[in-house]
């Protein structure tokens, strides 16, 4: 396993979509690093966490509509993301079209809208073209390139990179929607 690259994965292990993603790292030689909290064996739990974290490239956080029911998922995500902040890890929040879940992420560096619909072949190429690049596998250009966005709102202000071809979204840690103009990097509150 030395040497292989890993991306950890934040999410429910009630995510609907999980196989969507699942599919995506199948057909790349990155790992996806999913933790189950059943399945952990050496505690404790945050130690775990901390150490696999720290060994991946970029933390993956999925949001889905049962994890606004989940308080105690929602802990873990928290956990997780600040922990890859302080390692300054690259964050991906990935959002399905057309759900607005009620979950904030306050730091995050790269923001995906994404569509769960079947057959999902396009997003599966997609998600894996994102992931070759953590693996050297192709130009990772892609992720210092995309067009990056300021929150308008005053009160949050939180900068990050779009990957999805929209001119309207919430952000993703204040979770207000805003106007984003591609062509100008202009966004405005809704
Ligand atoms: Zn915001």
């Amino acid at each position: 396993m030395a040497g292989r690259v890993q991306i950890f994965v934040s999410h429910s292990s009630r995510d609907p979509n999980r196989k969507l993603f699942s599919e995506a790292f199948a057909v790349t030689h990155v790992k996806a690093e999913v933790v189950e909290f059943e399945n952990i064996i050496t505690l404790p739990w945050w130690k775990t966490i901390k150490e696999k974290v720290a060994a991946s490239v970029a933390t993956f956080v999925l949001l889905s509509k049962p994890l606004e029911e989940l308080k105690h998922t929602q802990d873990w995500i928290d956990f997780e993301v600040g922990l890859s902040c302080a390692e300054d890890k690259q964050v991906w929040v990935f959002e399905p079209q057309g759900q607005e879940i009620r979950f904030l992420v306050p730091y995050c560096t790269y923001y995906c809208i994404y569509d769960p619909t079947e057959p999902y072949d396009a997003e599966v190429k997609r998600l894996k073209w994102y992931i070759d690049m953590y693996a050297g596998e192709t130009s990772s250009k892609t992720l210092w390139t995309a067009p990056s966005v300021t929150c308008p709102r005053d009160d949050c202000l939180l900068e990050f990179r779009v990957m999805s071809n929209v001119d309207t979204f919430r952000c993703p840690s204040c979770r207000k929607p805003l106007l984003w103009n591609r062509q100008t990097g202009q966004t405005d509150p809704v």
